[in-house]
């Protein structure tokens, strides 16, 4: 019972490189990630070392890729779980389980032999949401055990943690939150525009056959208002009409019956929910 349902503590790979688009989300983000890596400057100076980062954003934007890529720049451990994951029948589990996530981002950190441990919560708001006069005592007891967890004071002798999170109801989250201290920077991260989703289809594109008739600008063009997850499908669904028209590479009617049915399909899942 005590145990996180799905765990995942490793060195990431994934870089800024491999993210397309967000250019300022980036930028942003590495900025602040600088604060930790020249940490002894910024100790001399007397700033508040950097403890939480919020992304914030539509889904499918890349929050996920972000958290990664910043754990694999401060060269930290990175832990991650989904808000829903702290989400239990029983008082007290979900706490457990946030105190299990930040151990484990310390005792890992320390076998790896790394400095810091990025720990990263998806979907925040499902943990964080506004406390309301003690209605939900589970959810109140996971969310302080975080806020105790980020109030931890740092030794030298202990890994440093920074906490990430992301959420697309920023408006819901508890103000306790984002105190100084807690999650004191926030970065946007938006949907990709023009020169972004071209960005982001060419890193897709990178393992894929693709005629050299296509121009992926074109197909940017076409695809307005998608997400990265959602041109990653694109890229797929390209694929599997190249497979089954038994072509050996993907051509621009490909991408363009993957663009309706990925937009056709996001519709209906919308009609069939409502
Ligand atoms: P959610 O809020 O739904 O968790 P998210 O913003 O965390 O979404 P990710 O999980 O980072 O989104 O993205 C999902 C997938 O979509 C990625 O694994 C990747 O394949 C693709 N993707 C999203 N954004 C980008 C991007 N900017 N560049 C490249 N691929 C992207």
């Amino acid at each position: 019972q005590g145990e996180r349902k799905r765990s995942e503590a490793k060195i990431s790979q994934l870089t800024f490189e491999d993210i397309g688009g967000q250019e300022s989300a980036k930028n942003e983000l590495k900025e602040a990630l600088d604060f930790l890596i020249h940490k002894d400057e910024i100790a001399k100076l007397g700033i508040r070392p950097l403890k939480g980062i919020l992304l914030t954003g539509p889904p499918g934007t890349g929050k996920t890729l972000l958290a990664k890529a910043a754990a694999h720049y401060t060269n930290s451990i990175f832990v991650s779980a989904s808000g829903s994951e702290f989400v239990e029948k029983y008082v007290g589990v979900g706490a457990s389980r946030i105190r299990d996530m930040f151990k484990e981002a310390k005792m890992k950190a320390i076998k790896e032999k790394k400095e810091s441990a990025v720990v990263f919560i998806d979907e925040i708001d499902v943990i964080g949401g506004k406390r309301d006069g003690g209605q939900h005592r589970e959810y109140d007891q996971t969310l302080n055990q975080l806020l105790t967890e980020m109030d931890g004071i740092h030794t030298a002798d202990t890994p440093r943690i920074l906490m990430m999170a992301a959420t697309n109801r920023k408006e819901m989250l508890d103000s306790a939150l984002l105190r100084p201290g807690r999650f004191d920077r926030q970065i946007q991260v938006d949907l990709p525009d023009k020169k972004g989703r071209f960005h982001i289809l060419n890193i897709h594109a990178k393992n894929k056959p693709i005629h050299n008739e296509v121009d992926l600008n074109k197909v940017a063009a076409e695809s307005y208002g998608f997400s990265g997850a959602q041109l990653e499908s694109v890229m797929n669904e390209a694929a599997i009409y190249a497979m089954r028209n038994k072509e050996k590479d993907i051509q621009h009617t490909h991408l363009s019956l993957a663009i309706d049915k990925v937009m056709l399909g996001e519709k209906t899942d919308k009609e069939s929910t409502k």
